[in-house]
C-alpha cells in the first residue's frame, strides 16, 4: 500500500545526536526527555533506542506516559520520571508507581507530604523540583525550612535529585531572569546541604541551556527538543548545538497543475499570487499540519534529493494542502517528497514564515501519520 503522509524516524540520527551531547557535556548523565510521545516521533521505539545508548534514565509528563513505557518497551530497566503530571493525590496510583518502578518529580508541598507517608514510596528515590522565578510548577523557595524539616521527619537523610526548570532557556542565556534562576538554584542546593541533607543529583539544563553550554556544572542534564534535531534557540541567539533532524515527513503529491497569477485555488478560492506548478499534497490538518502553515515557505526535496521552493497556498484541508512551486518544477503526481530531512533548515524555515516552532510541528503530528522507524 502507498503511503500518503508518514514520519520516518532514523534511530542512527538518535544515536549520532545522543553522542555529539556526550562532546557537548561530557561526562554529564542524561536524562533524555521523551514525553508528548517523544516529541511527535514514537516514545516507545524512541526509548528503546536510548537504552541501546546507555541511557538509564528517561523523562516524561504524565503516569499514563510512564506506564505506556514501562509495558510497552523492550526492556524494562531503566528509571522512568513522571515530571509535570504525577497525580499522587490519587490514592489508586501510588501502588502503581511501586508495582511499576515509577519516580515522581515533586513540585508541590501536597504531592511531598503524600510521597514522604506512603509505604509504596519507601524505596523510591526523592526528586524535589524547585521554583526559581518560573512560576509554574516547583517548590517554594521560600519554604525551605519546612521542607527540610518534613524530609528529616520522614527518615530520610538524603535528596536523591535536586531540579529546577529555565524560563526562558530559547532567549540568551545571559538575560537577568536566567542568571537569577541559577542564583537562585545554586543558593537552594546550598541551602539543603546546610540543613543537614545529602543532595546526590542535580539538574538545571534544558535544550536551550545546553546549548548555549550552560548548567554543566551539575550532574545531569534533561535535553528534549536537541536531541531530536532542532535548536530550539530563537534566531538570533548563537548555537553550541549541530543536531541532525532524525526524522523526514515524507508526503505524496496527489496531482500537479500549471496555473496563471490570480487563479484560484482551495477552498475559499484564495488567488494565487504568481505563476507557477501547484502541488497538492497529501497532509492536512487531520495529520497535524494545520492552518497556521498558511503561506509557510520551505523547501521540499524529491525523490533525487532536489530541493524545490514551495509557498503553501489558499487554505490547508483536512486531507490536503496546496504548494505552489516554480513552473519548471519537475515534481510530478505520484511523488513522494520530504517536507523535512536530516538538515534543520527546511524546519527552521517552516517555523519562522509560520511563527510556529519545531516542538509544535512534530508534537501535533496526529495519529493518522505512521512512525515508520528505519533500520540502518
Ligand atoms: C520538557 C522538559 C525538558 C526538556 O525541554 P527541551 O526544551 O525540550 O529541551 C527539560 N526539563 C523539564 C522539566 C521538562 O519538562
Amino acid at each position: 500500500m502507498q503511503t500518503r503522509a508518514s514520519l520516518y524516524v532514523y534511530p542512527e540520527l538518535l544515536a549520532r545526536n545522543i553522542a555529539d551531547l556526550k562532546i557537548l557535556a561530557p561526562g554529564k548523565e542524561i536524562i533524555p526527555m521523551v514525553k508528548s510521545n517523544g516529541y511527535g516521533h514514537g516514545a516507545v521505539e524512541i526509548s528503546n533506542t536510548l537504552m541501546d545508548l546507555e541511557i538509564n534514565i528517561l523523562g516524561v509528563a504524565s503516569l499514563a506516559e510512564a506506564l505506556e513505557l514501562r509495558t510497552q518497551m523492550d526492556k524494562s530497566v531503566c528509571e522512568i520520571y513522571v515530571f509535570s503530571d504525577p497525580q499522587l493525590s490519587d490514592a489508586e496510583n501510588l501502588s502503581l508507581y511501586q508495582d511499576f518502578r515509577l519516580t515522581p518529580v515533586i513540585s508541590n508541598q501536597s504531592d511531598l507530604n503524600i510521597f514522604l507517608k506512603a509505604k509504596e514510596f519507601a524505596g523510591t528515590p526523592l526528586i524535589l523540583k524547585f521554583n526559581t522565578g518560573m512560576n509554574r510548577l516547583g517548590l517554594a523557595p521560600q519554604d525551605l525550612e519546612l521542607i527540610c524539616g518534613l524530609i528529616k521527619k520522614s527518615g530520610r537523610k538524603s535528596i536523591d535529585h535536586v531540579m529546577t526548570h529555565f524560563a526562558c532557556a530559547s532567549q540568551s542565556i545571559e538575560l537577568a531572569h536566567n542568571t537569577r534562576q541559577q542564583d537562585e538554584f545554586a543558593n537552594i542546593i546550598c541551602e539543603l546541604k546546610k540543613s543537614g541533607l545529602s543532595v546526590h543529583a542535580t539538574s538545571i539544563a534544558n535544550s536551550g541551556a545546553l546549548e548555549q553550554k550552560t548548567g554543566l556544572e551539575y550532574s545531569h542534564i534533561r535535553p528534549g527538543l536537541m536531541m531530536y534535531g532542532p535548536s530550539s534557540l530563537i534566531p538570533g541567539i548563537k548555537s553550541q548545538w549541530n543536531g541532525r533532524i532524525i526524522s523526514s515527513l515524507k508526503v505524496r503529491i496527489l496531482e500537479t497543475r500549471q496555473m496563471k497569477k490570480g487563479d484560484p485555488i482551495g477552498y475559499g478560492l484564495t488567488p494565487i499570487s504568481k505563476d507557477g506548478k501547484a502541488l497538492i499534497a497529501s497532509i492536512g490538518y487531520g495529520d497535524g499540519f494545520n492552518n497556521r502553515y498558511q503561506k509557510s515557505k520551505f523547501q521540499i526535496s524529491d525523490s533525487n534529493q532536489t530541493k524545490h521552493d514551495v509557498q503553501v497556498v489558499g487554505r490547508v484541508n483536512m486531507d490536503m494542502v496546496q504548494l505552489l512551486a516554480a513552473p519548471e518544477c519537475s515534481i510530478k503526481a505520484g511523488e513522494l517528497v520530504s517536507f523535512w530531512d536530516d538538515d534543520p533548515h527546511s524546519i527552521d524555515q517552516i517555523c519562522s514564515t509560520s511563527k510556529s516552532i519545531p516542538y509544535e510541528l512534530f508534537c501535533q503530528l496526529s495519529v493518522r501519520v505512521p512512525r515508520i522507524f528505519k533500520l540502518p
